[in-house]
């Protein structure tokens, strides 16, 4: 038995659990999850078979089912629950709430109401992939989800190429070819990471340029869970406000295409990012 029961106070308890080998909890969740008078998850039969596979009894504590499409009915309840002095676990399916999941408005609310809130920090895929990837952990931009329609990918894409940081996103194995080609061409062929499956059996981390994992898994259809880190381009010597510069002065004498043109070749850049922004800037005259 690693957990122990606590005297929790009343208030909101975000507890993070695993994302694939259930060993991968913290003594603090676990605790908490023995010890809350509420308990409350996206979903309820993981954190009932989580429960199980520690051994902390459930007893006779309810677990409500909190998620997006029963958030605006829960949360009043919830609230309620705190305000009566109880103390409410919640977790998320997997990995850390909030963090393209369920959680954002219940805490808000919570603290909007001036009641107490505290983190029980854990695991999270983003974290996990970046420790893994052997990309730049320095600076990194979370994208979570890109969209699924293509055009909305590519252009949700073009408006990070200016970001200097490793870019990371969640992406579902069906999309994840469509999405590394669409990044190649908003992007350029940086070098990239496609992290699968992580702590579970199949745990894979795979890298190479974006159009070589694009063909890789073209040839192997993937499975599972995935994560997608991007690199940052080769030349990074410049800013974007380097580039507007260069694009108003273009935009002086030439086209939209033809400025784009020039200062894609200028910069050594993918063009479809420095069109985009050229139309913007042509727009505001
Ligand atoms: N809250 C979670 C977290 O903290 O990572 C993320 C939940 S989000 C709904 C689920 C997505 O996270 C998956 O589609 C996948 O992109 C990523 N993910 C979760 N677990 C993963 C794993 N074990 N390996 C790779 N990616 C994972």
């Amino acid at each position: 038995m690693n957990w122990k029961k606590a005297e929790l106070s009343a208030g909101l308890y975000l507890v993070a659990t695993p994302i694939g080998n259930a060993r991968d909890i913290t003594l603090r969740a676990l605790d908490i999850l023995a010890s809350a008078d509420i308990l409350s998850a996206e979903d309820t039969r993981s954190l009932r078979r989580l429960l199980e596979i520690h051994g902390v009894p459930l007893g006779d504590r309810p677990v409500l089912a909190y998620h997006d499409h029963n958030g605006a009915r829960m949360r009043p309840r919830l609230l309620a629950e705190i305000e009566a002095g109880r103390s409410v676990a919640y977790a998320s399916e997997a990995g850390t709430p909030m963090i393209s999941d369920p959680g954002f408005d219940l805490m808000r609310a919570v603290q909007e109401a001036g009641f107490a809130a505290t983190s029980a920090p854990g695991p999270s895929a983003v974290i996990t992939a970046l420790t893994l990837a052997g990309l730049p952990t320095d600076r990194f931009f979370f994208a979570g989800f890109l969209p699924n329609a293509k055009s909305a990918r590519r252009k949700g894409l073009a408006a990070l190429a200016g970001i200097e940081a490793t870019l990371v996103f969640y992406e579902s194995p069906k999309r994840l070819v469509a999405m590394l080609s669409d990044a190649a061409e908003a992007l350029g062929d940086r070098p990239a990471a496609v992290c699968r499956e992580l702590t579970k059996k199949f745990e894979e981390c795979r890298r190479g340029s974006l159009t070589s994992l694009a063909q890789h898994y073209a040839d192997t259809p993937p499975k599972g869970e995935i994560v997608v880190l991007i690199g940052k381009g080769d030349s990074e010597s410049f800013s974007q406000s380097d580039v507007d510069t260069s694009l108003k002065e273009a935009l002086q004498t030439m086209s939209v295409r033809d400025a784009s043109d020039f200062v894609s070749r200028m910069y050594n850049r993918p063009r479809r990012p420095i069109y985009q922004r050229a139309m913007e800037l042509a727009k505001r005259g």
